[in-house]
């Protein structure tokens, strides 16, 4: 198969379009964490008023938030989800699962266990196939490209241009630690750990389906290798050339994408340019990703899940 420059059009390529900005990233984080008021989203991102109105602006227009009047006079509104939004919750839940695992609670504004009150246990949220209730594995999956589908075009009124500083300086990793949301916060990063997840590892191959400069790469490699993402190793297929493969802790990754994919798949628009589609080994159908309780083994759906 030729999988040649899917990625740039892909399904995730388009979701993080519209949240894989870092005020963006934050926003929606928060919204998911209950807060819905401007000045206590901007307490707790840090953004600027400006920012936030921008990033706000953009995510209305988007259609994942709306503007719900709680005060008449003076007129005051807060932030809520819409149901695009609310489609996010796995993508939430699977950053939520990854950070606790690798980056063992220091962000400290995730909370540091959920629970499931369906079952009123502890949980864990599992990536599964919706179809065969397997959890996933990425040696599991396959990958097509497909023909573009979707609704209509996504708002994009240029809060979203994503900054190439948004990444530390691969320089001094030492420890380096490096969130989820730095990884989707960069336009490339996603881009690369995608291609990673194809089975796409020596470097030319990666340049080539991405359309990356050099200097721009052979940057966001270094970070993934310094963060623990990714490794360095001889090639098995191309003689001694160096490979970059995925880590235990780059592969857990696969699950965040897999929830921006369906995301994307669901609610925005195909545009132009080959998409993909990722498929389960149990069904020809494409891949339908459920996050299940560790515990009872459950859909877990947001009214369901609190953080005491
Ligand atoms: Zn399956
Ligand atoms: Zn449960």
């Amino acid at each position: 198969m030729n999988a040649a420059h899917i990625l740039p059009s892909s399904p995730i390529a388009k979701a993080l379009a519209v949240v894989g900005d870092r005020w963006s990233a934050l926003v929606m984080r928060e919204m998911f964490l209950g807060t819905t008021r401007f000045g206590e989203l901007a307490a707790a991102t840090g953004a600027s008023r400006a920012t936030l109105s921008k990033r706000l602006r953009a995510l209305l227009a988007n259609g994942l938030l709306y503007q719900n009047p709680y005060q008449m006079r003076p007129p005051r509104v807060e932030y809520r989800l819409t149901e695009k939004g609310f489609g996010l919750y796995d993508f939430a839940l699977s950053i939520w699962t990854w950070e606790a695992r690798w980056s063992r609670g220091a962000d400290r504004r995730l909370p540091p266990r959920l629970l499931h009150r369906g079952c009123g246990h502890r949980t864990l949220p599992t990536a599964c196939c919706a179809r065969c209730g397997k959890p996933i594995d990425i040696h599991e999956l396959r990958y097509e490209a497909g023909v573009a589908r979707g609704a209509q075009s996504a708002t994009n009124d240029g809060a979203l241009r994503r900054s190439t500083k948004a990444l530390p300086d691969a320089g001094d990793g030492k420890g380096l630690l490096l969130h989820a949301i730095d990884l989707i916060a960069d336009h490339w990063t996603p881009l690369v750990l995608a291609a990673a997840f194809m089975g796409i590892r020596r470097y030319d191959d990666i340049r080539r389906e991405l359309g990356i400069a050099t200097n721009i790469l052979s940057h966001r490699l270094k970070l993934l290798v310094e963060a623990g993402v990714l490794q360095q190793a001889p090639g098995t297929l191309s003689g001694k050339r160096l490979e970059y493969r995925l880590t235990e802790k780059g592969r857990a990754l696969i699950v965040p994408a897999l929830a921006l994919h369906q995301w994307s798949l669901e609610w925005l628009p195909a545009g132009k340019g080959p998409s993909m589609q990722i498929f389960h080994d149990c069904s020809p159908e494409p891949l339908a990703l459920r996050m299940d309780c560790s515990h009872c083994h459950q859909a877990l759906v947001a009214r369901e899940v609190s953080f005491p």
